[in-house]
């Protein structure tokens, strides 16, 4: 069984059908780019993996459980499942380290001595151990885009979720934030990341997967999809980029 599975997702908005059945699987240590263009339905599908959007059809398995069942603790699936957004929301009145901290005490009832250690970690790997009692507005936003993975990092997901998280950043700190997916890309960490920058998806990515109007059309290695769209939405889309 894969990591994660999904299959035959719908899912609306009122009237607006957003996902016309979704089939995916997500293997252990896999990097998916996703790409598309502006609401072909990309976020609204990562949601649905970490259950913050519910489904209107279909079946979501992440590490074995089905997302959305009575049985399945809600709890354990934000374990499994992280996710960093484009805004890094972090909480104004907290350093980057209580940042980090927050969740594993809250969620994890881990101890105050036990998440400072994990938080000290992560920041350490995203390149912050010397910005750690900053707050969120002593950091440049890749800094902060940073602190953010460290956050989602500290709960030692299965999968990490990424929705765009370059695309609030100024173009010169973007690399930055690149340079840590990639970093653990390279660890093995099973990653699916919804991306504008295709050089990345080329070079870092497994899997390329490519939405349009809330199905997928094509998807397989990088650059066999790059290179031989089969559908004219793809073709299209690859003609924009340029
Ligand atoms: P993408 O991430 O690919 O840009 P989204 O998943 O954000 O696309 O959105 C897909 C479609 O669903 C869009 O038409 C968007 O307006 C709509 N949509 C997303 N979230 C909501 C919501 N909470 N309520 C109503 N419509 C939504
Ligand atoms: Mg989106």
């Amino acid at each position: 069984m894969s990591l994660v599975e999904l299959h035959a997702i719908h899912k609306s908005f009122g009237e607006l059908e957003v996902l016309k059945g979704i089939d995916l699987k997500i293997e252990e240590g896999q990097v998916i780019a996703l790409i598309g263009k502006s609401g072909s339905g990309k976020s609204t599908l990562l949601r649905t993996i970490n259950g913050l959007e519910t489904i209107n059809d279909g079946t979501i398995m992440v590490a074995g459980k089905k997302v959305g069942d009575r049985d399945t603790d809600v709890l354990t699936l934000r374990l499994n499942v992280g996710m960093v957004f484009q805004q890094f929301n972090l909480f104004p009145h907290y350093t980057a380290l209580e940042n980090v901290m927050l969740s594993p005490q809250v969620v994890k009832k881990q101890s105050k001595a036990e998440a400072k250690e994990v938080a000290e970690e992560m920041l350490a790997k995203v390149g912050l151990a010397d910005k750690m009692m900053h707050y969120p507005d002593q950091l440049s936003g890749g800094q902060q885009q940073r602190v953010a993975i460290a956050r989602a990092l500290a709960m030692k997901p299965r999968v990490l979720l990424c929705d765009e998280v370059t695309s609030a950043l100024d173009p010169e700190l973007v690399n930055e934030v690149l340079a840590v997916v990639r970093q653990l890309a390279e660890e093995g960490m099973t990653l699916v990341m919804v991306t504008h920058e295709m050089r990345f998806a080329r070079e870092v990515c497994d899997k390329l997967v490519f939405m349009d109007q809330g199905r997928i059309h094509e998807s397989g290695a990088p650059e066999e999809v790059f290179a031989n769209p089969k559908t004219s939405e793809l073709a299209s889309f690859v003609g924009g980029l340029a």
